[in-house]
């Protein structure tokens, strides 16, 4: 946590000096205000939650006669805390079930999100965390449409130990590598599995069948335990039209917010769980194998005000 503070810190927290200097000023005039919220919309956390925002800020100061800065800070600290919501549950489901005939099942976590975010590397990264607290662990490819995907995840699983599955051509059938990964899961009784899948965003219909497909077959090896949508933070209001499309399509149960360590825009993380209605879990803070992070409410706004 502290390395997220650090992180967020280091990466240079416009915002955080922006409200910085707006609020050590001695009196919060007209023109301050306006840039308080433009400081708030800048930093992408969305037109609706920033108006709610600065509303209650500004009615407590008016309510309570409040003229110090400093005081603003702390209330606008507490405001962005509430919208962020500490109080969502953000732990990632990696229990398994069991099945019918009373045998358990492997935690399934589906990964799904628009190419190019960090599915890949966040099945790795996480993969890796899952192993160091003693998880067996089997991945499975599904990103079937570019071969390179694959031999990505099987460099990840073979980096971290665990086993990949694959099929050996591309434009293979998704639904089904996602089921050999579920079954050979369940075969050596592994703790988790992780499925990757391929994110084409052109045709809405297209990701629906294929993501409804491959939830519906993996389902008939092992209920779902997960399915992570994962987001890049510095895609702003398109990554949010992206993560509107998969909550309509994949029953999204929680996100992972990537390449946070190349923005100062995390304001994103309170404009996308609106949006879905599920907590960020995990965030992304580099491309090396140790960078993901459980999501920690209160160091993430600590980090955003610098
Ligand atoms: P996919 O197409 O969604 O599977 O995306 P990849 O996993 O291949 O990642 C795309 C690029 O983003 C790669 O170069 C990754 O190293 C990079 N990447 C992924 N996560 C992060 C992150 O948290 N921070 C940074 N800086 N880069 C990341």
């Amino acid at each position: 946590l502290a390395r997220l503070r650090d992180r967020l810190a280091r990466s240079g927290s416009p915002l955080g000096q922006k409200l910085l200097a707006v609020l050590s000023r001695d009196h919060l005039s007209e023109d301050d205000w306006d840039e308080l919220e433009e400081v708030l919309l800048l930093a992408d956390v969305g037109a609706g939650p920033t108006a709610e925002l600065i509303e209650s800020l500004r009615t407590q100061v008016r309510v309570h006669g409040i003229a110090d800065p400093a005081v603003v800070r702390d209330m606008l600290r507490s405001e962005l805390l509430k919208l962020v919501d500490p109080t969502l549950d953000r732990s990632l489901g990696t229990t398994g079930a069991t099945a019918e005939d009373g045998s358990a099942t492997p935690a399934v976590v589906l990964v799904v999100g628009v190419n190019g975010t960090g599915k890949t590397t966040t099945v790795g990264k996480l993969a890796r965390v899952l192993v160091a607290e003693g998880s067996s662990v089997v991945l499975g490819a599904a990103d079937t449409f570019r071969a390179a995907a694959a031999d990505q995840l099987e460099t990840w699983g073979s980096r971290v130990g665990v086993p990949t599955v694959r099929s050996d051509r591309d434009g293979a059938d998704p639904a089904a590598v996602a089921f050999d990964a579920v079954r050979r899961g369940r075969r050596e009784n592994s703790d988790v599995v992780l499925v990757d899948t391929a994110g084409r965003l052109q045709n809405k219909a297209g990701l629906m069948d294929e993501l409804g497909k491959i939830s519906r077959v993996i389902t008939k090896e092992a209920p779902l335990t997960e399915v992570l949508l994962v987001l890049d933070a510095t895609t702003g209001q398109n990554g949010l039209n992206q993560a509107r499309v998969f909550g309509e399509v994949a029953g999204v149960t929680g996100i992972v917010l990537t390449k946070l360590d190349g923005t100062a825009k995390g304001g994103i993380v309170v404009a996308v769980q609106r949006e879905l209605g599920v907590p960020v879990k995990l965030v992304g803070l580099g491309e090396g194998p140790d960078d993901l992070a459980p999501f920690d409410p209160e160091a993430f706004v600590d980090g955003l005000l610098g």
